[in-house]
């Protein structure tokens, strides 16, 4: 076993069982632009109020009343109006390709082609609905599986996130099994790490079950000895 998957587990056993983004490609689209600078609690809060009102799918958002979509939104926090802008954008390119979900389950070529039109996603956002609706095996690296997989060894740093992002990628792939329950797990795990523990002001460090794994922590124990 690799050292990253003894990490995830240490991670796994540490935080229990993590929920998963969506399955279905669309649903995927309105979680990732109801997750961004919005909270799980808001976002899960604004799509529960989406389900009750039935607005799930491309067609039955593009019917839904816009009183009612704007109040379920809302829900998620600041940038309502970009975010609806976002899901009306989302909508008519889900309802001008109905055979999106199976393209984006073929070819990868094709399958990020046909990911491009949908907004606010982003490389991250792409590949996590690559990895979680379509079955790829491609690592997301967001923010905070950037800055956790860093501090423990992984990748080199960039000022450009892009370029750090890959090279983390690259890094972290090496020690997975191709293996799409394993990269689901190592990502799902990472990220929540980033938000719960391995926070980017104050990691903590002393409750962190990677200590002793981890050089950055190692180092911010000693110096706050
Ligand atoms: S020991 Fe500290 S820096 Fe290392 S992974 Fe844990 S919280 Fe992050």
């Amino acid at each position: 076993m690799s050292r990253l998957e003894r990490l995830v587990d240490a991670l796994e056993q540490f935080y229990g069982l993590l929920p998963a983004p969506p399955r279905d490609p669309f649903r995927l689209f309105v979680w990732e632009v109801l997750s961004a600078h919005s909270t799980p609690h808001k976002r899960d809060a604004a799509v529960a109020a989406l389900k009750r009102n039935r607005a799930l799918t491309p067609d039955a958002m593009w019917r839904a009343p816009q009183k009612k979509l704007a109040e379920s939104v809302a829900l998620a926090g600041p940038y309502a109006e970009q975010r609806l802008r976002a899901l009306r954008t989302g909508v008519e390119v889900f309802r001008r390709s109905p055979n999106l979900a199976a393209t984006i389950r073929g070819p990868l070529v094709a399958a990020r082609r046909a990911i491009k039109p949908l907004p606010q996603l982003g490389e991250t956002g792409a590949h996590r609905m690559l990895l979680f609706t379509a079955d790829h095996c491609v690592m997301p690296v967001d923010a905070r599986v950037s800055r956790v997989a860093r501090r423990l060894g992984y990748g080199e740093p960039h000022d450009n996130f892009r370029r750090q992002a890959r090279s983390v990628q690259a890094a972290l792939t090496t020690e997975l099994p191709a293996s799409i329950d394993r990269y689901r797990r190592a990502f799902l795990y990472l990220s929540h790490h980033g938000t719960a523990t391995c926070t980017e002001a104050d990691p903590h460090c002393a409750v962190c079950p990677l200590l002793k794994e981890c050089p950055e922590g190692g180092k911010r124990l000693q110096i706050s000895d």
